[in-house]
């Protein structure tokens, strides 16, 4: 079975095992409803959780590791500030693009409206980071602290002053990039064994958070849900596909076939970041990236780029804004654009992050922010399905930016087949009974 079937099947299975278990905990009293509560609170909770850790913990050296690598791998200062600007571009464009639609979409399809304010429960808001601050803590005054606390801009930064200063550092640097080069490969091996159990992890995560979740809140506010699902889809698989045949000649459908295992990560996870390890293998082995670019598109994508979280924050602020009755009139959408690009480019990619930064949005559009607590129902829901196109999106600029610096193997991109998903371990382990039956034949001979 291909990897990305098994996945699928685990998070089928998931869901459904979630909401009978939703459904027990409810409808059935006495010993079902423990049973159910115990499977997911002690079953299924630590075996996802752990499952989060262990991706989680390969994010900060993985990253330190491939940028190195890739920053070193790129040779000239120039070329890797023409890429970097190339990708920021890309990143940065593509925000404003997804809210016009999002807010032009809730625009029509109204789903605020005759929304009694009665469902509204307490929000408290988490205030968000200013511009200023954000650009400031770009720049680390501790590269320790900064992968202690996995701040990805600034463990990127530094990355990338190392990277440059291998190339330049002569016999030193070219040995210490050996030792980095070895070190990426052993943990990226660690990723592709992970991915290994990720069926399983993807059932228990899924079939918790199910069980919490239920069904209810989706028809409570089904117009809000479904208006967000559909811009959703349409930029995951209209917008994206035409951006990359457009600027990039490529097929749409053999993107969306090799990227699949990344997207099923981060619906199941909720995180751009703890599916990073993920996205940089998907990106580069199946979709045949090159290193020197994928090392800096996913990272920085993970933290900067979130069409998806962006998407929900322009038809979140229609709605609460249709809800309470207030015209925000075309400054409040022309502060709806450019707080929600700027705010999502200051917050990492974690889950329920989107809801922190909407506040914020709402703050700048002159909406009372308790609006929030309208929609909090069905945000766990719609946070899958926009980290999903997250990472799409970060798959999609890399694509188009390594084909346009000519990195971009074509025949690893076109290969669909992959039959186990994940290439590297098949081809090592297939080098490894070569050698033993040599091994043995040696043997046998002498
Ligand atoms: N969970 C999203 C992500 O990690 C961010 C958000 O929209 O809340 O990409």
């Amino acid at each position: 079975m291909k990897l990305s079937t098994k996945i699928i099947t685990g998070m089928v299975a998931g869901i459904a095992v979630g909401v009978i278990l939703n459904l027990l905990s409810k409808e059935a009293g006495g010993f079902a409803a423990n049973l159910s509560a115990w499977l997911a609170n002690m079953v299924f909770d630590v075996v996802g959780r752990i499952f989060i850790s262990s991706l989680m913990l390969l994010v900060v050296p993985l990253v330190f590791v491939s940028l190195v690598c890739g920053t070193s791998a790129i040779g000239h200062d120039a070329r890797m500030g023409i890429m970097a600007g190339k990708t920021l571009a890309f990143y940065v464009f593509t925000t404003p693009v997804a809210i016009i639609f999002a807010l032009m979409w809730a625009n029509f399809l109204e789903p605020g409206v005759g929304i009694g304010l009665g469902a509204a429960t307490e929000f408290e808001p988490i205030p968000a980071p200013s511009v200023k601050d954000v650009l400031v803590g770009i720049f680390p005054t501790n590269p320790v602290a900064a992968m202690a606390e996995g701040n990805m801009l600034q463990i990127i930064v530094f990355s990338i002053i190392m990277g440059v200063a291998v190339t330049h550092s002569g016999e030193p640097g070219r040995r210490t990039l050996e030792l980095f080069k070895s070190f990426n490969e052993v943990v990226m091996t660690m990723v592709t064994l992970l991915m290994h159990i990720a069926p399983y992890g993807v059932f228990c995560l899924l079939a918790k958070m199910f069980s919490e979740l239920g069904v209810g809140a989706i028809l409570d506010l089904a117009k809000y849900f479904f208006t967000v699902l559909l811009v959703l889809l349409l930029h995951q698989f209209v917008f994206y596909s035409v951006m990359l045949k457009a600027l990039s000649g490529l097929s749409p459908v053999a993107f969306f076939k090799n990227m699949r295992p990344a997207m099923l990560f981060g619906f199941s996870t909720a995180s751009s970041n703890a599916t990073i390890p993920i996205t940089l293998n998907v990106v580069e082995k199946r979709l045949g990236v090159h290193n020197s670019i994928a090392s800096f598109t996913v990272p920085l994508g993970a933290t900067i780029n979130m069409d998806g979280t962006a998407i929900m924050q322009g038809v979140a602020t229609v709605f609460i804004a249709q809800a309470f009755g207030v015209d925000i009139g075309i400054g409040g959408y022309v502060a709806v654009i450019t707080t929600a690009t700027l705010a999502t480019i200051g917050t990492a990619g974690v889950p329920g992050v989107g809801l922190v930064t909407l506040a914020m949005v709402l703050q700048q559009a002159g909406l009372p922010v308790e609006g929030i607590a309208l929609i909090i129902g069905v945000d766990r829901l719609l946070d899958m399905v926009r980290t999903a196109v997250n990472i799409t999106g970060d798959g999609v600029v890399s694509t188009i930016v390594a084909k346009s610096e000519g990195l971009l193997d074509e025949a690893v991109y076109n290969d669909t087949s992959d039959p186990n998903g994940y290439r590297e371990i098949v081809a090592q382990e297939e080098a490894a009974s070569v050698a033993s039956e040599q091994t043995d034949s040696r043997q046998t001979d002498s």
